[in-house]
């Protein structure tokens, strides 16, 4: 099977461009990368990844084996995985990974780092995938960029898509999108249409537009920004191994789309595949959704092949109020094959988490708290050991949301304008 962790390096086929070429998951079918648009297998309408007939090591990554062109931190730095070596960037990537000493003391696991994505250009991990995707979309001569989004998608892609001097359109469902992501989009300039409809049927018609010719698809259903998404996981393997001689036993993540957790699978298939990581090093890939949007973790606690469409979802959470995870065909392998697992959460635990992290200075958006609300219920079950060494990815910065933020905190006190009112006030 294709996308098992121990899968061997595939020779090159005629199709393939520089060593790049596009396969079919489902069906196995190869198509040149660059030549015609397509998102989807035209044979079987299954997933495409991108393959490399040279997986990339840790050592093309560092100052000596590295890319002459790429910069030695962000996204860049691992042009030696990416289909090219160089994009249309912000920079992005060389996120934090935070120690949080007292939130680990708390949940009681050996070692816990918060890799803080939130850090990013434009707030989300998202934008690593973008400046892939924008410099595919430049090779491929396209000129209208579009996607459907839950926000953090629509802020990306208009700020790539600016960057980049290209047009952009995005699909939001209507009085779902936090306030500082649909700011984003507008101020950087992007077309915005808002549907009345949740996220999935946003993806439904973009993907039509796509399909006639009106736009280039940016949703994590194109191969290419996966690709830049699997910076995350190289930046957690080497700090980590940097930091602490090993590396982590467990990453747990927010799942929406089911992107990155196919992404980091990925990234780990191809250091495995390239000799430069035992199998038995892979962190074990941990999902974690809201309760009122938990289709993938019915699907792995059922130990289902496919995740069935959930048609009504709901929660505060909402960059992963998705019923439809599109890469879930990528990524349940991901979850499996690592021994890792997937588990939902109540609003009021990720609300809880992301107060518990505000308290270590880490500043996140509800959907990213899921992770490390996901593990406190993981240790508390007994299914996760108090021996592991953890990393949560918190996938958006906490002013995506500032709504929910205020929700979650306390409420401004009102004071007279007078020092001795404002003693009185403070000693009351
Ligand atoms: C997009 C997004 C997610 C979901 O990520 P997937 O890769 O689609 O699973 C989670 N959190 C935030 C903040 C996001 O923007
Ligand atoms: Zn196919």
């Amino acid at each position: 099977m294709s996308l098992a962790l121990t899968a061997p390096v595939q020779t090159e086929p005629a199709c393939a461009d520089d060593g790049v070429w596009l396969e079919c998951i489902e069906c196995g079918e190869q198509f040149a990368p660059f030549d015609d648009i397509r998102y989807t297998c035209d044979e079987c309408d299954g997933l495409l990844e991108v393959r490399y007939a040279n997986p990339p090591t840790f050592e093309e990554f560092g100052s000596d084996g590295r890319v002459e062109t790429a910069p030695d931190r962000g996204v860049w730095r691992y042009a030696a995985s990416l289909p090219f070596d160089e994009g249309i960037s912000l920079p992005e990537g060389d996120t934090p990974l935070h120690e949080v000493p007292r939130l680990r003391e708390s949940i009681g696991v050996n070692r816990l780092r918060i890799k803080h994505e939130g850090m990013n250009p434009t707030g989300a991990f998202k934008d690593r995938g973008m400046t892939v995707g924008v410099r595919v979309a430049k090779e491929l001569g396209v000129d209208r960029l579009a996607c459907a989004s839950t926000g953090n998608t629509s802020a990306a892609l208009a700020a790539y898509g600016a960057r980049g001097g290209m047009e952009t359109l995005v699909l939001l469902p209507k009085g779902k999108v936090a306030a500082g992501k649909i700011a984003q989009a507008s101020l950087h300039n992007a077309r915005i249409l808002e549907v009345d409809g949740n996220f999935d049927s946003c993806l439904d018609i973009v993907q039509d537009l796509a399909a006639r010719g009106e736009a280039y698809l940016l949703n994590s259903l194109n191969p290419f920004r996966l690709e830049g998404q699997k910076t995350i996981g190289f930046e957690i393997l080497e700090t980590f191994y940097e930091d602490h001689g090993k590396y982590p036993d467990r990453i747990v993540l927010p799942v929406g789309n089911a992107g990155n957790t196919a992404a980091l699978y990925k990234a780990f298939r191809e250091l495995v595949q390239a000799g430069s990581l035992d199998p038995s090093d892979v962190p074990k890939l941990t999902g974690v959704q809201a309760e009122g949007a938990a289709p993938m973790v019915e699907a792995i606690q059922n130990g289902a092949d496919e995740v069935k469409r959930w048609e009504h979802v709901e929660t505060r959470a909402t960059a992963i109020r998705i019923g439809n995870p599109v890469n879930a065909p990528k990524a349940l392998p991901g979850v499996r094959n690592t021994g890792g697992t997937a588990i939902s959460v109540t609003d009021d635990e990720i609300t809880q988490a992301q107060r518990d992290l505000a308290a270590e200075g880490v500043g996140v958006e509800p959907a990213s708290a899921a992770s490390v609300a996901g593990l406190r219920k993981l240790v508390s079950e007994g299914i996760v050991s108090t021996d592991e060494d953890v990393v949560c990815l918190t996938t958006g910065h906490l002013l995506k949301d500032p709504d929910a933020a205020f929700a979650a905190g306390d409420d401004p006190e009102p004071v007279p304008n007078d020092t001795d009112a404002v003693l009185e006030h403070l000693h009351s």
